[in-house]
């Protein structure tokens, strides 16, 4: 069984070294203990690092043959630098690991087993989140509810520390989909599935590169790209406000033709055209959200260009 062990790189000069050595040393046990072949790989996809990140992998492949690498012409993000390792990556099963090793990688054994077993794709999932800011707990929590509660069926507290089998990942490559979502995605593959518990550590070094504005964007991705609720929420809501106009225009028309209590009112003139406005654009605002997305699937870009690859 070849395996390959797929990581995302961006600006991660600090903990590239450290994080190379323990992949190796697993790489090595695993070898040893026959569990893997000795072809498996390390794949680190430099996501156009303005740092020393490319460098640092080319002088490490000069050392390791285990060692491969992919350099992304500029950066596009973690989901494509994974996509791009995911698609590029060689072997039977693919497994996709943090650079700064936050995701237990202790846990992958455990995973080579679950493949043995039959799964296709086995999921990482955190059963402690301690070592994460408060902010990251509780806004990671309500993401994975919202997803859920919107209908995307995301694995909860399952970030991106995965493997696949290679019918998985050969799956995988035919969502042609711009706005890549692989949290969400993965799922809708299919195949026996299973899960892998692990304890979430601090970054090894260096900082996250994931702050609170791309959390945000992280979200609202995930979200307009896997569900269409929002939408049935505006439907809803402009059903519910056209039923409330509709009865106070009949109690208007009653005021007026059938009693002589008809002072036309300022306030109930001024009051839904407020309303009205707000709710409209408030739906604008949403359905230009959608838009947005479809104009990218559209223009169906690539979402990655390998500029190098060792
Ligand atoms: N990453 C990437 N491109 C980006 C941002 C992040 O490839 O534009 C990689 C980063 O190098 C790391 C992984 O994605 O391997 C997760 O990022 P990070 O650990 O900073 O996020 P956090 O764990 O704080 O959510
Ligand atoms: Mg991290």
């Amino acid at each position: 069984m070849q395996l390959c062990i797929v990581v995302p790189c961006y600006n991660e000069e600090e903990v590239l070294e450290e994080t190379c050595g323990r992949l190796l040393a697993l790489l090595t046990t695993l070898t040893a203990t026959g569990q893997i072949s000795p072809a498996s790989r390390i794949c680190f996809v430099d996501d156009g690092s303005a740092d020393r990140t490319w460098a640092l992998i080319e002088s490490l492949a000069g050392k390791d043959h285990r060692i491969t690498g992919i350099k992304l012409s500029c950066n596009r993000g973690h989901q494509n630098a994974l996509l791009a390792g995911l698609l590029t990556a060689e072997g039977d099963a693919i497994i996709s690991v943090d650079a700064d090793l936050q995701d237990d990688i202790g846990a992958i054994p455990k995973m080579i087993e679950q493949l043995t077993r039959g799964a296709d794709i086995v999921f990482g999932v955190r059963s402690r989140r301690d070592n994460d800011s408060v902010l990251k707990r509780i806004t990671a929590h309500a993401f994975y509810r919202l997803m859920n509660w919107l209908g995307a069926q995301t694995i909860y507290d399952h970030a991106d520390f995965r493997l696949m089998s290679r019918r998985a990942v050969e799956a995988l490559r035919q969502y042609r989909e711009v706005n890549v979502f692989l949290r969400g995605i993965v799922p809708l593959v299919g195949f026996p599935t299973a899960v892998v518990e692990y304890e979430r550590s601090q970054r090894l070094a260096g900082t996250t590169k994931y702050p609170l504005r791309m959390m945000i964007s992280f979200a609202l991705e995930g979200v307009t790209s896997f569900s269409v609720v929002p939408l049935r929420i505006i439907t809803f809501m402009g059903t519910l406000v056209f039923l409330i106009t509709f009865g106070l225009g009949v109690w208007v028309l009653y005021v007026r033709l059938f009693t002589d209590l008809a002072v036309p009112g300022w306030a109930s003139t001024m009051l839904p055209m407020f309303f009205l406005g707000g709710v409209q654009i408030l739906c604008l605002g949403v359905m230009g959200e959608y838009l947005g997305r479809l104009y990218q699937e559209m223009k169906a870009r690539p979402r990655y260009i390998i500029e190098k690859k060792i």
